[in-house]
């Protein structure tokens, strides 16, 4: 079949690889100039890591491995540590890859098959499917991109992320599907510190934190803060960066300014919210949606990636199950997926309210809870790694 997937991160590189090298021609439309490569250490976690090993990639994966969690820590004003990142209560297991989304990134555009080819600086302007009659579209989507080209398409994949353009078209405004939880996150590259490996710092004041994380040769500057839903623009940047400046107006302790001054800096800073997309089905006709675009997570669950990761998977696999009869392969597919993006969906709670407690006793307490686990015999009960729906059919 010619695929067409929109968007050119995990959700639908891991399409490009899985479709690909089963046949399909596949063509990726991505709006950045580039592969886009911002983002800090990323998980892939229990079935996510059967689906990169399935797909031969695992080796290449664990070499890029990091274990920037177990190394933060969060401190005081004087940069002094009052507290650990409880790794037993945050990863599934020990067999957690936590990589470099740019490095993951990287892995799947270089294992693209020749069957697939990546289309970047375009995105597409509307979608006419035309169902599965033999009429003028019949059989086919029609798209025209923002560059003007065109094209006809057997089935049409949106992973364009949280902001994804496949679902506003087929599915409806962002508004209908998406959930805030009150959270914003920036990340910037912060090349004024100094870049060894070491002790990663998290700082936090009522309703806000700030960090630096140091990883292969990088220091990147991150903050995360409370916030009720802001309107903005999410192609600019001096916006965002605007929102970032106000939400930390008045706070000069710990590092703070020095990280604004990072973020204000940095061409590629990167800006999001803590959100969550609930649909009540991922497909509709010759169009499915996979990875943030279907059924973002919010990055608090920490599994969007892994999410990303089993999707293409079960999507590929039920299609070459199917002999390419997608409305059965996109029903099932979306049988398989829904059980792990229902568990994650609902494990974001916990990590919100240890990252961003909302006052100064919250923050004490918080600190007091997680030196008093750390010297706990046993620690902490690790979650459930495998789920129980994996294999519904
Ligand atoms: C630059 C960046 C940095 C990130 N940093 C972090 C992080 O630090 N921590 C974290 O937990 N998660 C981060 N994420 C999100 C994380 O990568 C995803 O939650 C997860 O990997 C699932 O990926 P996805 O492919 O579904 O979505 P995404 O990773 O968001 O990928 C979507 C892709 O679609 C492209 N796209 C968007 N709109 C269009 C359009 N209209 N036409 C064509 N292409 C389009 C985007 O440029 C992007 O390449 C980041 C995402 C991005 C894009």
């Amino acid at each position: 079949m010619n695929i067409l997937v929109s968007g050119a991160g995990v959700a639908g590189l891991a399409c490009a690889r899985e479709l690909g090298t089963r046949g399909h021609d596949i063509t990726v439309v991505e709006y950045g100039r580039h592969l886009r490569l911002a983002g800090t250490p990323i998980d892939i976690r229990g079935d996510a890591i059967e689906a990169v090993d399935r797909m031969g990639l695992l080796a290449r994966i664990q070499k890029q491995r990091v274990r920037m969690s177990e190394l933060t820590q969060f401190v005081d004003s004087a940069g002094e540590p009052v507290a650990r990142i409880p790794m037993a209560e945050i990863s599934d297991s020990d067999d957690d890859i936590e990589l470099l989304r740019e490095d993951l990134v990287r892995i799947l555009a270089d294992a693209l098959p020749e069957t697939a080819t990546i289309r970047f600086g375009d995105s597409i302007e509307t979608l006419t499917d035309g169902g599965e009659g033999d009429g003028e579209n019949g059989g086919g989507v029609d798209v025209r991109f923002a560059s003007g080209r065109t094209g006809r398409y057997d089935l049409v994949l949106g992973a364009d992320g949280q902001h994804s353009v496949v679902r506003e078209l087929v599915f409806g405004p962002e508004e209908d599907y998406l959930r805030h939880l009150g959270v914003y996150f920036a990340l910037a590259d912060h090349p004024g510190e100094a870049s060894t490996e070491g002790a990663n710092s998290i700082y936090n004041v009522p309703n806000r934190m700030a960090g630096v994380f140091r990883y292969k040769g990088r220091a990147v500057a991150v903050f995360q803060f409370r916030s009720e839903p802001i309107d903005y623009d999410h192609r600019d940047l001096d916006a965002q960066k605007k929102i970032l400046i106000d939400a930390f107006a008045g706070h000069r302790s710990w590092r703070i300014p020095e990280l604004l001054d990072a973020a204000l800096a940095d061409p590629g800073f990167f800006f999001t919210s803590a959100s969550q997309i609930h649909l009540p089905s991922w497909h509709r006709g010759r169009v499915a949606l996979v990875g943030d675009a279907g059924y973002s997570p919010a990055f608090l669950s920490g599994r969007g990636t892994s999410l990303a990761l089993t999707g293409a998977r079960f999507l590929a696999e039920e299609l070459e199950r199917s002999g390419d009869d997608h409305t059965a392969a996109f029903a099932r597919y979306e049988a398989r997926q829904r059980p792990y993006v229902t568990f994650a969906q609902n494990r974001v709670y916990s990590g919100r309210d240890r990252m961003l407690p909302t006052s100064w006793a919250a923050i004490a307490a918080r600190n007091e809870a997680l030196r008093a686990m750390r010297t706990t015999p046993d620690g902490p009960q690790r979650t459930t790694p495998r789920l129980a729906g994996e294999n519904a059919e």
